[in-house]
């Protein structure tokens, strides 16, 4: 077994990262399933080498928190699971969002395998949060879920190939999809995205890169979905954990279910194939949970770089929160949990906490210096209130 290497930004299960409750050790799913057997696996990995908590990732990864000095054990683990890559950099280098909406019949699975494959084939030198994203039903699930090179259908249902941050993508055949995806994230590194400050493909086009004659297209994409909430779908039961943290008695609990889990970008897992809700402690099943209009990341005491304990707050305001409206808690300005935009952001800092309206946590903030008591005592400021 390798020496651990401990990076501060976007873990891996080779490549972990030090939090405040030990290592963070990221798995990938290929193609954002697991079988039963593999989430009992993992949930009993993270009873016996973590501190029993997982994470599900606005990448649709999960983590296995608080690991120490049981981290060799835990990768033979995840290695006899079939959950390992070859080595840390083709497992960075596979980061693909796959549409939880698949279907036996249509592309996705097939797409999928052939990208992975073609992924561990190569060595782009891709950013870290650099990923890919197979989101080609009729509907794009995927339009708010970060990506940098989208497979997707076009309005007539042909597939395309899109630069995020392009409007139009480029009308592909199936068979020529896996390598037009390839030659765009060749392009990003050649053209120099890969060197800039934000080193992604929609900032890289809004800087003003352009893109080669050969992978630019005209094709508009399908119309975006919104995100989806829990309850019952042709492919499954959508069920989810309060900001994507879970107990390892959770994941055994959907493990028990006997089908395959798929894992979103939305911090919920379809079970595969199930035709009634999942019920038990921990799952979100209604989809009017107040819950769901909050997201935090991980926070004190979980954080090292963390000024408050995020999760905590956003129970006590998740129910002042409106229905259609997002409210993000973040621990620090990185914005880990959430790198978009939120009807009320609060940002916490050694001087309490900054709240932003309509933005992201680097958008300038419209008060600042909010207490953890101000907040409960008065949470109608969320909203503009007084
Ligand atoms: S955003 Fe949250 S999880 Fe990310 S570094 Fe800051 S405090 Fe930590």
């Amino acid at each position: 077994m390798s020496a651990i290497a401990i990076k501060g930004w976007c873990p891996g299960a080779l490549r972990p990262m030090q939090s405040g409750d030990g290592l963070v050790v990221r798995i990938r799913p290929r193609g954002g399933r697991l079988e039963a057997r593999q989430a009992a696996g993992i949930a009993d990995l993270a009873a016996r080498y973590g501190n029993g908590l997982i994470d599900l990732t606005s990448r649709a990864n999960l983590q296995i928190r608080g690991v120490s000095e049981g981290y060799p054990a835990l990768i033979d683990g995840l290695a006899e699971l079939g959950l390992l890559d070859a080595d840390s950099d083709t497992e960075a280098q596979r980061n693909i969002l796959v549409t939880p909406f698949w279907t036996v019949d249509d592309d996705t699975h097939s797409l999928t395998a052939e990208l992975e494959g073609a992924l561990a084939g190569v060595s782009l030198d891709l950013p870290t949060k650099f990923g890919f994203a197979i989101d080609d039903g009729s509907e794009r699930v995927l339009a708010g879920a970060s990506a940098d090179i989208r497979i997707e259908r076009d309005r007539n249902g042909g597939p395309l190939v899109r630069p995020d941050g392009a409007q139009f993508g480029l009308s592909v055949a199936r068979s020529e999809a896996v390598q037009v995806a390839l030659a765009l994230a060749e392009w990003f590194v050649a053209s120099g995205g890969a060197r800039g400050e934000k080193r992604r493909m929609a900032a890289h086009l809004a800087d003003g890169a352009s893109l080669p004659e050969l992978l630019r297209g005209d094709a508009e994409p399908a119309a975006p979905s919104a995100d989806p909430l829990p309850g019952l779908y042709p492919t499954g039961a959508m069920v989810g954990v309060a900001f994507g943290h879970m107990t390892h008695q959770v994941l055994s609990q959907l493990a028990g279910c006997g089908q395959a889990l798929r894992v979103t970008p939305w911090r919920m897992v379809l079970v595969e194939g199930m035709h009634e809700m999942p019920r038990g402690v921990g799952l979100i099943t209604d989809a009017d949970d107040p819950a769901l209009r909050v997201i935090a990341c991980s926070g004190a005491p979980r954080c090292r770089e963390a000024h408050a304990d995020t999760r905590a707050l956003a129970s006590a305001l998740a129910s002042f929160v409106p229905a259609d409206a997002r409210l993000h808690v973040s621990g620090c300005a990185k914005g880990c949990a959430h790198s978009g935009s939120a009807d009320v952001t609060l940002v916490a800092s050694g001087e309490g906490f900054d709240l932003i309206r309509r933005g992201t946590t680097r958008d300038a903030p419209v008060v600042r210096g909010l207490t953890r008591s101000d907040l409960i005592a008065n949470p109608s400021v969320l909203m503009g209130g007084h």
